[in-house]
């Protein structure tokens, strides 16, 4: 278990040092988050072909797990669909909260290396904040999205 942790943690840093899709799509959609509680910043953007993600990219700045939580979203969404988007973000968040505890049915893959996160409740947010973001893009929303009352996370903050 220990090693599996040191795998998780190195995965996560090296996106955060080296994010994958860490640019601007120029016609895109595209929506800002923060997540005050860290200072953590990010832009989504997204290209939709009819009900598929055809691209998705970020930019911003934060701390490790945001970073990465961002960079790990734009490779693991890319050719998804919106239902999908929404049914991964909806399992990330139990992920990362602890309500759901790797009963090996997840199909999360690179996403299982947040697991740890659900013992750290300060940083649940920095490691949804993306998710939110990119929910922000789907739902056509102008307003920066906050990770600010957001249901489960401040339970698990608690
Ligand atoms: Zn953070």
């Amino acid at each position: 278990m220990s090693d599996l942790r040191a795998l998780y943690q190195e995965m996560i840093l090296d996106h955060s040092k080296r994010p994958h899709n860490f640019r601007v799509i120029a016609d895109a959609a595209r929506a800002d988050g923060y997540n005050p509680l860290c200072g953590d910043k990010v832009t989504i953007y997204l290209k939709m072909d009819g009900d598929r993600i055809s691209d998705v990219s970020f930019q911003g700045s934060g701390c490790a797990i945001s970073t990465a939580s961002a960079s790990i979203l734009t490779d693991t969404l890319k050719g998804e669909t919106r239902s999908e988007a929404e049914t991964l973000f909806e399992d990330f968040r139990a992920l990362v909260t602890g309500h759901e505890k790797g009963n090996g049915k997840s199909p999360l893959g690179k996403l299982t290396v947040f697991s740890g996160v659900s013992e750290f409740p300060a940083r649940v947010k920095c490691a949804t904040l993306a998710w939110h973001t990119l929910k922000s893009v789907l739902g056509g929303s102008h307003e920066v999205a906050t990770t600010e009352g957001t249901d489960g996370e401040d339970l698990a903050a608690r």
